[in-house]
C-alpha cells in the first residue's frame, strides 16, 4: 500500500484508479480527482513539511 499524497488515503498500487510518474517515481491516487491537483503542483504534495518560518 502507498499513500495518496493529496487526500492521505492508503491506495493499493495494483488497483489504484489513478497514477502519475513524476521525476522517475510513481505516485498513486484513490481517484482521478486526487491526481489533478498533484499534477498541477507536485512539489506541494511531495514535500513532507509546509514551508516554515
Ligand atoms: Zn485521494
Amino acid at each position: 500500500m502507498v499513500k495518496d499524497l493529496v487526500c492521505g488515503m492508503e491506495v493499493d498500487e495494483e488497483k489504484a484508479p489513478a497514477k502519475l510518474e513524476y521525476k522517475g517515481k510513481m505516485y498513486y491516487f484513490c481517484a482521478p480527482v486526487c491526481k489533478e491537483p498533484f499534477e498541477k503542483e507536485p512539489e506541494k504534495y511531495i514535500k513532507p513539511h509546509r514551508r516554515c518560518c
